[in-house]
């Protein structure tokens, strides 16, 4: 990965404020970033970070937004990690309320695991990755060799 990085960013209710608060707290080091979020969050993570950054700065936002998380954009993140198109994903789900889209969050987990994507639950791992040397140089995370399950014997 560039040492400009892709990061996802995603919070369920509960845990939008602390997306907020953190995005306050970290909005400079963001901006030199490409931000990806699912719907809401990313109307959120806008909302923030124009207010931070002014008008006239002259610092430009780069944000995409997905589709909101229950209605697919859990999906539509996993998709882009398995493209190898997401660098790092700071994801706040909630561990106190069962999702509509429970599936689709365990399905993220699961996908940013498989390509080893650094993927921060909470805010002090989120802290932690943004304060690491590695947040703005460049990285090669190592992935696994499937290629062994990928050319695997079916014709048995
Ligand atoms: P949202 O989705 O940002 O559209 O609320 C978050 C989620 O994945 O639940």
């Amino acid at each position: 990965m560039k040492s400009k990085k892709q990061i996802a960013l995603v919070a369920h209710d509960n845990r939008k404020k602390d997306m907020v608060e953190w995005v306050e707290w970290n909005w400079d080091a963001l901006l030199d970033h490409s931000l990806i979020c699912t719907g809401t969050t990313g109307k959120l993570v806008e909302q923030t970070l124009k207010a931070k950054a002014g008008k006239n700065s002259g610092r430009k936002i780069s944000i995409t937004k997905l589709i909101s998380g229950p209605l697919g954009g859990d999906q539509q993140l996993g998709a882009l990690i398995a493209e190898r198109k997401v660098d790092m994903v700071i994801f706040f789900w909630d561990p106190m309320e069962p999702q509509p889209h429970d599936v689709d969050v365990k399905a993220l987990l699961r996908i940013s695991v498989l390509y080893n994507v650094p993927t921060a639950c909470n805010r002090s791992t989120a802290d932690f990755m943004i304060s690491s040397p590695l947040f703005t140089n460049e990285y090669t995370p190592i992935v696994k060799d499937y290629s062994t399950y990928i050319s695997r014997d079916l014709a048995r």
